[in-house]
C-alpha cells in the first residue's frame, strides 16, 4: 500500500516589491511599466518589455530576481553593459557577477562553481552557447533567463547578433525557464522576431514611454517638388532655430542644402558619403549652432544628442514608421514644443515603391558577393569593391549575414566581409525565397508609412498604435486634431499662375510676402480660407 501523503501547504515567502525597491534600489516609486513587468515575472510568466533607453528596464528583472530567489541568468551583448550593472548591484549588496571572455578559464570555472551564492549572473551569448556552461546552469537551476537588448536576435534590427539566434534552443537546454526579453526597439517586425525566436509563450508585453507629448506631428500634402521646396522654405522661416531636414538620398541632401544656402539659410549637408572629418565638423557646427539647418540622410542622428532641435522636416517618405518615429523623435529632446512635418507629394508613394524594388538584391547578387568573398580569402573583402548600388549592397550584406554565410566587420570606414568557416568548401544554394521575403518585408514597412501619411485619424494615435500602444488620448497638436485654419504659403504656391518667389534671407522673405499679398488682392483671394490637398489648394466657400 502506498502511504497517503499528507497535503503540504507551501507558503511562498516573498518579499514585498515596493519594500525591495526602497531597500535595494533606494527608489520610492516604480516608473511606468515596471510594476506590470515585475508582477508578471513574479507570477512566472514570460515578459517582453519594450521601453525607451533610460526608462529603467533593468529593474524589471533585477527586482524579481531579488524577490523570487534562485538564479537569474542575464544575456547581454556588451561587456561594458554587464560590468556597469554588476558593479551597481554589488554596491547594493546583491550577489552578482559577469561571465565573459575577459575572465581566464580558471576564473570562469571558479565562478561556475559558486552559482549558489549568486542572484544574478550576466553572460555573453557566446559563453552561454558552451555545453559545459549550460550543464552547470542546468545543475544549479535557472529561475529566469533574461535577454537584454533582445532586438539583437532579429536580422531586421540594426544590431543583429547571430549568437542571439541560438537563445531559443538554449532556453530549452536550461530547462525551459521563463524569459524576460528587453529592448528599446519598438518595431513590430523586431518584436515579432523576438517573440518567435525566443519562443515566448503568451508574454506579458509591457510597452511604455514612447509618447512624446511635446512633439506636434503633421503631414503636408503638396502637389509637386517645387511646392515641397516652398513648404520647406516656409517651415524654416517660421522656425529659425535648429532644424533637421531629412531627405532620401545623398544627391537630394546635397541639392537641398545648396538650395537652402542660396536662400540665405545657414545649412549644411550630412550623409555617409562625406568623410569622417567632414561629418564631424558639420555635426560640431550644428551642435554649436553655427549651422541652423542640418540637411541629412538617415545617417544623421545616431548618438547625436542635441536637445534643442525645434523641428524635423522630412522631404521624402522614410522607409518605415519606425524610421520616421526615430528621426522625428530627434526633435524636442529638451521637452520644449517642437514640430515634425512630413512633406508628401503625389507620386511619392509610387516612387518609393519603385526605388525599393530597384534596391532589392537578386540571388545572383548574393552569389557574386559570396564568390568575391571566397576569392579574397584569407583577407576580408571590402564591401565597396563589390560594385553593387548602395541599396542593393545593404540588402545583400544583411541577407548573407542572416544566413550565416558571411560575418561583417568594420575597419575604420570600410565594411568588410569574411566567409563563415562552414562555407569554405561548400557553396550555398541562393534561394529566390530569401530575396523575395526580404523585398516583401520592406514593402510591408513602406506601405505602413504610406498609410500613416494618408490616415484621417490623429497622427499621434496612429504612430503609437503602430507600436502597440492603443490607449486613446485627447486631442493633440497634430494636423488632424488642430487643423491649420489659415492659408499657408504652400497652398499659395499651388494656386494657378502664382509666381514662385525665391526669397533670399530676410529681405527676400518680406518681398515674397508682399508679392503674395498683392497677388491675392489682385485676384480677390485675400482673406479667404483654403484647404490643402494633394491636388492643390481649394478655396473654401
Ligand atoms: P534602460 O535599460 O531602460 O535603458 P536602466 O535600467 O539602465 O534603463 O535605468 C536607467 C536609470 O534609471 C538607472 O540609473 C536606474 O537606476 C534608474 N531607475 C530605474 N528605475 C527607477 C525608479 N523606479 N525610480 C528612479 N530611478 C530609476
Ligand atoms: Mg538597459
Amino acid at each position: 500500500m502506498i502511504p497517503a501523503i499528507a497535503p503540504v501547504t507551501l507558503t511562498l515567502v516573498r518579499a514585498d516589491p515596493s519594500r525591495l525597491l526602497q531597500q535595494y534600489f533606494g527608489f520610492s516609486e516604480f516608473r511606468p511599466g515596471q510594476p506590470e513587468a515585475v508582477a508578471a515575472a513574479l507570477a512566472g510568466r514570460d515578459v517582453l518589455a519594450v521601453m525607451p533607453t533610460g526608462a529603467g528596464k533593468s529593474l524589471c528583472y533585477q527586482l524579481p530576481a531579488l524577490a523570487g530567489g534562485g538564479l537569474t541568468v542575464v544575456v547581454s551583448p556588451l561587456i561594458a553593459l554587464m560590468k556597469d550593472q554588476v558593479e551597481r548591484l554589488r554596491r547594493r549588496g546583491v550577489g552578482a557577477a559577469a561571465l565573459n571572455s575577459q575572465l581566464s578559464p580558471a576564473q570562469q570555472r571558479a565562478l561556475l562553481g559558486q552559482l549558489r551564492d549568486l542572484r544574478l549572473l550576466y553572460i555573453s551569448p557566446e559563453r552561454l552557447s558552451s555545453d559545459a556552461v549550460q550543464r552547470r546552469f542546468r545543475e544549479a537551476g535557472v529561475t529566469r533567463l533574461v535577454v537584454d537588448e533582445a532586438h539583437c536576435i532579429s536580422g531586421w534590427g540594426h544590431d543583429f547578433r547571430p549568437d542571439y539566434r541560438q537563445l531559443g534552443d538554449i532556453r530549452e537546454k536550461l530547462g525551459d525557464p521563463p524569459v524576460t526579453a528587453l529592448t528599446a526597439t519598438a518595431t513590430v517586425v523586431v518584436r515579432g522576431d523576438i517573440t518567435t525566436l525566443l519562443g515566448l509563450r503568451e508574454p506579458e508585453v509591457v510597452l511604455t514611454g514612447f509618447d512624446r507629448p511635446n512633439l506636434r506631428y503633421r503631414v503636408w500634402p503638396v502637389p509637386n517638388e517645387t511646392a515641397k521646396h516652398e513648404a520647406l522654405w516656409t517651415l524654416l522661416t517660421r522656425h529659425p532655430g535648429p532644424s533637421v531636414v531629412y531627405a532620401g538620398t545623398r544627391e537630394r541632401v546635397e541639392a537641398t542644402a545648396r538650395q537652402l544656402q542660396t536662400w540665405g539659410f545657414k545649412s549644411a549637408p550630412y550623409h555617409a558619403g562625406l568623410d569622417a572629418e567632414e561629418r564631424n565638423s558639420v555635426q560640431d557646427a550644428f551642435l554649436r549652432n553655427h549651422i541652423a539647418v542640418m540637411v541629412a540622410t538617415n545617417a544623421f542622428g545616431m548618438g547625436v544628442d542635441k536637445p534643442d532641435i525645434g523641428q524635423v522636416v522630412h522631404l521624402d517618405l522614410p522607409a518605415s514608421v519606425e524610421a520616421y518615429y526615430q528621426e522625428a523623435g530627434r526633435a524636442g529632446r529638451d521637452g520644449e514644443a517642437a514640430t515634425c512635418t512630413l512633406l508628401y507629394a503625389e507620386g511619392d508613394a509610387e516612387r518609393q515603391r519603385g526605388l525599393l524594388s530597384a534596391s532589392t538584391p537578386t540571388p545572383l547578387d548574393l552569389k557574386r558577393t559570396f564568390v568575391g568573398t571566397k576569392n579574397a580569402q584569407p583577407e576580408p573583402l571590402a564591401a565597396d569593391t563589390l560594385g553593387l548600388n548602395r541599396g542593393k549592397l545593404i540588402g545583400t550584406l544583411q541577407l548573407l549575414e542572416a544566413q550565416g554565410i558571411v560575418t561583417l566587420a568594420r575597419q575604420k570606414r570600410t565594411l568588410t566581409l569574411t566567409l563563415h568557416p562552414n562555407w569554405h568548401s561548400d557553396v550555398p544554394e541562393f534561394k529566390d525565397s530569401w530575396t523575395e521575403a526580404y523585398a516583401q518585408r520592406r514593402l510591408r514597412l513602406l506601405e505602413q508609412i504610406i498609410l500613416y501619411t494618408e490616415t484621417g485619424r490623429c497622427r499621434r494615435e496612429a504612430l503609437l498604435s503602430y507600436f502597440g500602444d492603443t490607449a486613446s488620448r485627447g486631442a493633440c497638436g497634430c494636423d488632424h486634431c488642430v487643423p491649420e485654419p489659415f492659408l499657408t504659403e504652400t497652398s499659395l504656391s499651388a494656386l494657378p499662375r502664382f509666381r514662385t518667389p525665391q526669397p533670399v534671407g530676410r529681405a527676400g522673405e518680406i518681398a515674397g510676402w508682399l508679392e503674395r499679398q498683392e497677388f491675392l488682392e489682385r485676384h480677390g483671394l485675400l482673406g479667404r480660407r483654403y484647404r490643402l490637398s494633394a491636388r492643390g489648394a481649394q478655396a473654401l466657400a
